[in-house]
Formats: C-alpha cells, sequence, structure tokens
C-alpha cells in the first residue's frame, strides 16, 4: 500500500496530517516528498544513516584557451543562458545544445549536484528524504529519487506513508504516480475548494482513488457543505473533518506530531481518520 497525502496548496495542514499518519503507523516506511520544504525529520526526530549526492542537473561549461568566439553557443541557446563567451549557471538548463553547435569542442557539459537524498532512522521506522541545493531545479526528478530510495529500504510488510508536495506541478505528479489512494487535505475556503478541484482532477487523471479530509471544519460550515456535496458527486469519501485546535500551533513549535497529544481534538479526529483509512485497507490484503 503507498499512500499520498497531498493538498492543492500549501499551508492547508498537510504536514500536520502525514506527520501524525507516519508517527500512527508504525509499520511503514515514511518518505518526505516535500523536498522543497521537508520537515518530516524535524517532527519525527531521529538519526541520517544514509546520505547520498543526487545529480539532477547537466552545466555547460566553456574552455577559453579552445574557443574561437565564433558566437555560435550564444545564438543557439534558447534560455539565454551565454553572454560573452560566457555561461551564466543560473540561466543554463543543460540542453546541450551550445556542446552541438561549437565548432572546437570548447563546450563541456558536467553533472550537477542539485541535492542529496536522506535516509533517517526515527523512532517509527525509516524516512527517505532530500534536501536540495539552494536554487536548483527539478524537484520533480528527486522526488522520485527519493520514492525510489525508500523501495530500496522498503521491507515486503510495510506500507509507504508520503508526504506530498503541494499544488499541481510536477512535483506533485511524481509524488502521486503510481500510488494505491491519496488523501487531500482541503481547507473550508473558497481558495480551498478551487485548489481541491485541480489537485483532485489529478488523482483522477492518475488513476488514484482519492479519500478527503477537511482541515478546520469549523471555521466555515457553509463552505464544508458544499466541499461534502462536491464529494458526493465525485464519488469521494470524506474520511473526517478536523477541528481547529490551537493545540496545532503548539505542536508545530514544539516539533511534536499532534496526535501526541492526548488533549488535542484535532489530533483525536486524525487518530479517526487514521483509523478509518486503515480499516479499508486492511494490511493484510495489501503489498
Ligand atoms: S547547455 Fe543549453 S541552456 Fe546551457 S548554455 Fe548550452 S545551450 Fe544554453
Ligand atoms: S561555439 Fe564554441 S567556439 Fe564558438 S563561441 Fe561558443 S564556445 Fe566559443
Amino acid at each position: 500500500m503507498q499512500l499520498v497525502i497531498i493538498s492543492g496548496k500549501g499551508g492547508t495542514g498537510k504536514t500536520t496530517v502525514a506527520a501524525s499518519f507516519a508517527y500512527l503507523s508504525e509499520n511503514s516506511i515514511k518518505v518526505d516528498c516535500d523536498v522543497d520544504a521537508s520537515n518530516l525529520h524535524i517532527i519525527l526526530g531521529g538519526d541520517d544513516i544514509e546520505k547520498k549526492p543526487y545529480i539532477g542537473a547537466k552545466l555547460a561549461h566553456i574552455d577559453s584557451d579552445k574557443c574561437i568566439k565564433c558566437g555560435a553557443c550564444e545564438k543557439v541557446c534558447r534560455f539565454g543562458a551565454i553572454k560573452d563567451f560566457r555561461i551564466e549557471p543560473l540561466k543554463c538548463e543543460g540542453c546541450g545544445a551550445c556542446k552541438v553547435v561549437c565548432p572546437s569542442e570548447a563546450i563541456r557539459l558536467e553533472d550537477e549536484i542539485t541535492g542529496d537524498t536522506i535516509i533517517t532512522q526515527t523512532k517509527r521506522g525509516l524516512l527517505s528524504r532530500a534536501e536540495m541545493v539552494i536554487g536548483a531545479e527539478g524537484s520533480g526528478k528527486l522526488v522520485t529519487q527519493v520514492r525510489k530510495t525508500a523501495m530500496q529500504h522498503k521491507k515486503e510488510d510495510e506500507w509507504v506513508m508520503m508526504d506530498g508536495t503541494p499544488g499541481i506541478g510536477c512535483a506533485v505528479m511524481a509524488s502521486i504516480t503510481g500510488c494505491d489512494a491519496a488523501l487531500i487535505v482541503v481547507e473550508p475556503t473558497q481558495s480551498g475548494i478551487n485548489d481541491f478541484e485541480r489537485v483532485h482532477s489529478l488523482t483522477k487523471q492518475f488513476g488514484i482513488k482519492a479519500f478527503v479530509c477537511i482541515n478546520k471544519y469549523d471555521i466555515n460550515e457553509t463552505i464544508v457543505f458544499e466541499i461534502e456535496k462536491l464529494c458526493q458527486r465525485e464519488g469521494i469519501e470524506v474520511l473526517g473533518k478536523i477541528p481547529f485546535d490551537p493545540c496545532v500551533k503548539t505542536a508545530v513549535n514544539d516539533f511534536r506530531p499532534i496526535v501526541s497529544y492526548e488533549e488535542s481534538k484535532a489530533g483525536k479526529e486524525i487518530i479517526n481518520i487514521w483509523n478509518a483509512f486503515k480499516n479499508k485497507y486492511k494490511e493484510e490484503d495489501i503489498k
């Protein structure tokens, strides 16, 4: 079973739910696909036991000794990454067109390390995650690598519990591809409905069974009603509604999962949602 927790945009409570599920599901490998802002390791704690550089891009280099200053590379570069016979690294996409047209073999493409993939041993099992180099591109490819690394460490009977990427870009596509189920965290605001519709259309396109949980449902019950109607029309099950709870802020400040606070009403509801999900996917039936 591969479950991914996603949301149409950041700040909806996705990681609050994902960290709680990761905490509750001891027999799982955890994956933090939110490579631009990974924080499951902060909430779950633990020690890094493996760290590998990730080569996610190529970068062109000009050998000035060989360059005859013909200007062909600058003309062919559609990213405007060459100026005065020099490469501007932040603009270079590593496409290699300049290398092809260079008459004096003055251009070479070199591997660029765009991040590290990391395995962290937490008290609740292994966590696969990444740290991206600031300003690096290609987060979708890095997400795919983080998932591959997780599969290399996954035990046969374990679930894969993923904190997905927010939004609908290529990183979220990399997060949800091949998953068995997606739990979409929605906030009851007008923009929250739009974000939900967009991310749900993505799960539909990818043929992934979607579930919903509504976060802070009590801030706008009129919109909650709209979300529920929409889910009914689309055949999506609402697994639960999490109440607004000031304890969530305390949990964020303490770097702890909200479900570890016994008195938290949000935590109690997330436990109910987790149990509802588990009952749907009995562990013995799922690979
Ligand atoms: S590799 Fe592509 S993007 Fe980079 S400088 Fe050459 S042509 Fe431009
Ligand atoms: S194409 Fe090659 S030789 Fe011509 S300017 Fe570029 S690097 Fe120099």
